[in-house]
């Protein structure tokens, strides 16, 4: 089957943002995702959509993307459709204490019961495995790491944090380190 054009036209998203999120604007850290409902741990607050890349094609345009992208294989990564404006789905910030965290390779889950008005987050350790990539981390918290490094899920007390919510690609990476 192909999707025709009226199809096309009326699909509003390739991906899923659950009804109890909605994205806003974030005083000095742009665009994130807050719960406009009370959101039970475990169930479902977003999964990505966008386009599968080839590592080695990635690695020719990934200017463009900023840091929306992330690996689900050594060989491959998701990216979203349109980087300049990504849709919702890819707007979750990292928090060193997040409140979020990963289903298999693409569905992002509470970690924890989320209170109405608090922002979503989860810590990129669970999705990030470049070694190359790192950033410096502004969020308020006392256990704040200050700076994120793409080993950080090599971090012992990182993986045990996350039990259970790393994206299974880099929860097989964990495995074979151990
Ligand atoms: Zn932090």
């Amino acid at each position: 089957m192909k999707f025709d054009s009226e199809f096309l036209s009326k699909v509003q998203s390739e991906s899923y943002v659950s009804p109890s999120v909605e994205r806003r604007d974030t005083p000095g850290k742009g665009v994130g995702l807050f719960a406009v409902k009370s959101i039970k741990k475990n169930e479902i607050v977003s999964i990505s959509g966008g386009i599968v890349l080839p590592t080695h094609t990635w690695e020719t345009i990934k200017e463009g993307f900023g840091d929306y992208a992330y690996s689900i294989h050594d060989d491959f990564l998701i990216v979203p459709i349109n980087p300049g404006d990504p849709s919702d789905d890819w707007r979750m910030n990292h928090c060193c204490e997040p409140n979020c965290g990963v289903k298999g390779q693409i569905i992002f889950v509470a970690l924890r019961d989320i209170e109405i008005g608090e922002e979503l987050t989860f810590d990129y350790a669970m999705t990030e495995s470049d070694p190359g990539y790192g950033m410096t981390l502004y969020c308020d918290k006392p256990t704040c790491r200050k700076r994120f490094s793409g080993d950080d899920w090599k971090n012992e007390s990182i993986q045990k944090k996350y039990e259970g919510y790393f994206s299974s690609y880099i929860q097989e990476k964990i495995n074979s380190i151990k």
